[in-house]
């Protein structure tokens, strides 16, 4: 009889079942199955940029998706296991306890996690070398696969369309993916029209699980110290008193993370004509239904973009195909060019001067960088954005425009100090969609007009005039002044405080 064949999943930003190929790979490829996610602790300390990179709302939004996975796999007689551990301390133990054939991983685009991926493997296979000759029979079965999870195109077809490849290290200048993101969709939606590209649809298949690994009491007691209960995760880890507030925002409490919830919002938007106003709407600065709020759940891949994009033709076969709900599908691109740029641009990604090595002109300036992230900037309007952000964990589009802006343009202050407080803050958080628009907003990324101009002279926002066009008769400055817990941030009238109170040697300006 073969021997029965053991697998480790190791999740990441696939939070689901429905069409998770890495999923249906394990589940077609091993017996026994471990499912695993590490939360790393290095997420919630302090790092370079001065923010955490897993805020209160972001874990909120998390540990609710992982609860619903959990709840899930149940049915399956499946769980997921939760440590509270760096992912290159915790699984190597895991695969030396369990001696898995096979580690599955979602492909993600980011250069750290890409390393991670190959570190495990590094330290996995260095630390089997070492063994005796038996073991080491071990070592050549392990696979290590990796499967595209999150994206409508796979790499694939991107590295054929553009003539491109993926997997050089470090680029850091421009090369030839495509300059800016309308080359980048003229040539997708040319070629899908062609039929030279083409989406695969969601998989619908009866999902059926591998067993759960056997775990025998010993394992339990020793790797029980960093597994977290399902009271843990939704309780107040590392937040100090209290649990991890439910979000009581009006307009901010319909996210609620996890597969189930993703589900109910899809079937939920498209069951009236949303999707037909959504492109005269989609600006807006507050207002639920004014744009889609997948957001948060692509990110953590509680929603299968494919499945999405299903859900919006099924709508437009029904309901007529308008370029209001097309501009759904081009705001899709718009996360697919930067899943792609993030992957072939690499360390690019986070570069100061982008991908196209040009300097900014800005620095950092604490007591600037201090009022933006509280909402005491001399800017009603950046204000309000920046204590919705903090609040929900969530701001519109054009509220992200304005604030980018202001931080580059007005406070002149290092875009990535703004992407890192995002990260922080950001129940949506998507390294690729992050970095990629923040880059483009400084003028050193993606955009062909500040290759023209020069960086951060291309996307200048005037404050007055958006606060005119978006917030006419200050309704939305309001309500978030009313909100803030700094006093100084309810200035819901013109500019009364002073954008330096201190001068470059941070001595009090008189
Ligand atoms: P909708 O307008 O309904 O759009 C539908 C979907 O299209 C979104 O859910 C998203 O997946 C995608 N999309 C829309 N606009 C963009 C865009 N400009 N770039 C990439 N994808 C887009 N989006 C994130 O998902 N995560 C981030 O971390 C993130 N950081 C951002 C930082 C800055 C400075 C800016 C300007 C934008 C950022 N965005 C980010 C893009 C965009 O603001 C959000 O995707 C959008 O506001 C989410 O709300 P929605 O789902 O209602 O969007």
């Amino acid at each position: 009889m073969a021997k029965a064949k053991t697998g480790i999943y190791w999740l990441g930003t696939d939070l689901r079942l429905h069409d998770n190929g890495c999923l249906q790979r394990a589940a077609a490829s091993v017996d026994h199955l471990l499912i695993v996610y590490c939360l790393d602790p290095g997420l919630f300390k302090p790092r370079r940029y001065q923010a955490t990179r897993m805020g209160q709302q972001r874990y909120r939004f998390l540990a609710q998706s992982l609860d619903a996975l959990n709840s899930a796999l149940r049915e399956y007689g499946q769980r997921v296991f939760v440590f509270y551990q760096h992912p290159l301390d915790i699984l190597p133990a895991l695969v030396d306890r369990y001696q898995p054939e096979y580690i599955f991983r979602s492909a993600h685009p980011a250069i750290d996690e890409c390393q991670q991926w190959q570190q495990l493997q590094q330290r996995v296979e260095r630390e089997r070398a070492g063994r005796t000759s038996d073991e080491r029979l071990y070592a050549k079965r392990i696979q290590w696969l990796t499967l595209e999870n999150s994206t409508l195109f796979n790499a694939e077809d991107i590295e054929q369309l553009f003539q491109i490849e993926f997997n050089e290290e470090n680029r850091s200048t421009a090369g030839s993916f495509p300059a800016s993101f309308s080359k980048f969709r003229r040539q997708i939606e040319g070629a899908l029209s062609d039929s030279q590209l083409s989406i695969t649809g969601a998989m619908d298949v009866n999902l059926s699980l591998p067993r759960q690994v056997a775990i025998s009491p010993a394992s339990y007691s020793e790797f029980d110290r960093y597994l977290l209960t399902d009271t843990q995760r939704l309780s107040s880890l590392n937040f100090g008193r209290g649990a991890v507030p439910e979000s009581t925002e009006e307009g901010v409490n319909e996210f609620y993370g996890g597969e189930a919830s993703a589900l109910a919002h899809l079937g939920q938007y498209f069951s009236d004509a949303k999707a037909h106003h959504y492109k005269s709407v989609r600006n807006e600065l507050s207002g639920w239904d004014n744009s889609t709020k997948f957001s948060a759940w692509l990110a953590n891949g509680c929603l299968s973009p494919k499945l999405l994009l299903e859900a919006l033709h099924a709508f437009e076969r029904h309901n007529g195909r308008t370029d209001s709900s097309y501009w759904i599908f081009f705001e899709l691109l718009w996360r697919e060019y930067f899943y792609w740029y993030a992957l072939y641009y690499r360390a690019g990604l986070f570069a100061f001067s982008g991908i196209e090595g040009r300097r900014p002109l800005t620095s950092f300036y604490s007591h600037r960088y201090s009022s933006w992230i509280s909402g005491t900037t001399p800017y009603p309007l950046v204000n309000a954005c920046m204590t919705e952000l903090n609040t929900t964990g969530y701001l519109s589009n054009r509220g992200r425009q304005i604030v980018a802006s202001c931080f580059v343009n007005e406070l002149q202050l290092d875009w990535r100090y703004g992407a890192a407080w995002f990260e922080q803050q950001l129940i949506d958080y998507d390294v690729a969609s992050n970095w990629g628009n923040w880059q483009y907003l400084a003028g050193v990324g993606a955009d062909p007009r500040s290759a023209k101009s020069g960086p951060a002279s291309g996307r200048h926002f005037d404050l007055q005039r958006q606060q005119r066009q978006y917030d006419p008769d200050g309704t939305y400055i309001k309500y978030w002044a009313s909100r803030a817990a700094d006093p100084l941030s309810q200035q819901d009238d013109a500019a009364i405080i002073p954008l330096d109170f201190v001068d470059a040697a941070d001595w009090p300006i008189a």
